[in-house]
Order: structure tokens, then sequence, then C-alpha cells
């Protein structure tokens, strides 16, 4: 049993590590057509970004479903829950502390959480494919740290003329 939840606890660890690299590297990437949507003001309810949550779902279900109907051993649950449990942290923080895509009156207190949701605003400061900072979500950089980033990201974003030029 205590195997099982450390490996629960080290996926949802590792987990943060896998979306770092799938926003930066496929969102931000050949993926961009879906996470635009969420680069720009949302006009309904859903964005075509929210299919990601769908997609990264489903290696969760295959593995708790092939953990308790056999085949695999009770090793995939604990890793299909700890995706499971990674999208639910991910969704409260991203979706509803960040964008408040539902209504509450939470507002950050601690140092780590004003970080990274200031964090995340940054990372939306620039609605750009290419020149993006702080692809984390729940570990982040210093937000001074970030500021300077950003400031390069927005020297890179001007073209000769000093004219923004299109994402
Ligand atoms: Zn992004
Ligand atoms: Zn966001």
């Amino acid at each position: 049993m205590l195997n099982l939840i450390l490996i629960w606890l080290l996926t949802v660890l590792a987990m943060e590590g896998f979306a770092y690299v799938m926003h930066r590297w496929v969102m931000h990437g050949p993926g961009w057509f879906l996470h635009k949507s969420h680069h720009r003001p949302r006009d309904g309810r859903f964005e075509l970004n929210d299919l990601y949550a769908l997609i990264f779902a489903l290696p969760s279900i295959v593995l708790i479903n092939r953990g308790i109907m056999g085949g695999l051993g009770s090793w995939a649950i604990a890793v299909g829950v700890g995706v499971a449990t990674y999208g639910m942290i991910y969704f409260g923080f991203h979706d509803v502390i960040v964008h408040r895509r539902m209504p509450h009156r939470y507002i950050p207190k601690s140092l780590y959480m004003k970080r990274i949701v200031q964090a995340h605003r940054l990372h939306h400061a620039v609605e750009s494919k290419r020149h993006g900072l702080s692809f984390g979500f729940l570990v982040a950089p210093p937000v001074d740290k970030l500021m300077v980033q950003l400031e390069s990201s927005r020297g890179k974003l001007r073209s000769p003329t000093g004219r923004e030029t299109p994402a």
C-alpha cells in the first residue's frame, strides 16, 4: 500500500514536469491551433483549448481501467489516479483561481500562491506562440525574474520599425 501511495505521489509531482513540457513545446508548438484559443478572449463558455483536458484525461482513464479490469497491476491504478489528481489540482488552480471560470472569493494570500498566480498571469502577458514565458503551473520562478524575461520577450516581439509584430 505504501508503495502505491508513493507511486501516486511521484506521478502527481512528475505531471508538473510533463505539463511544463507539453505546454512549452506542444501547446506553444504544433498544438498552438488549439491552445491559441486560451490566449485570446473567450467568447463563450468553452474554448478549443479545453480539448487538451480531454486528451490528457485519456491515459488516466485507460490506466485506471486496465488496472482494475486486469492486464496491468495495481501500479497502473496509482499512476492513473495520480494523473487525475494533478488534473484536478491544475483545474482548481488554472481554471478556477487564475482564470475565474467559476465564481469565487478566494484571494491568494500565501507567498507561494501569490507567486504561481502572478507567474501564470505573466504567461498571459505575452499572447504569442513563440515568445512565451513561465510555462509551469504549480512551480514557477520568482516574479522579478519573470519580469526581466517579459521585458526581453517584448523586445523580441517588436519589429525593427518599433511596431508589434503579429503573433
Ligand atoms: Zn500558453
Ligand atoms: Zn491560462
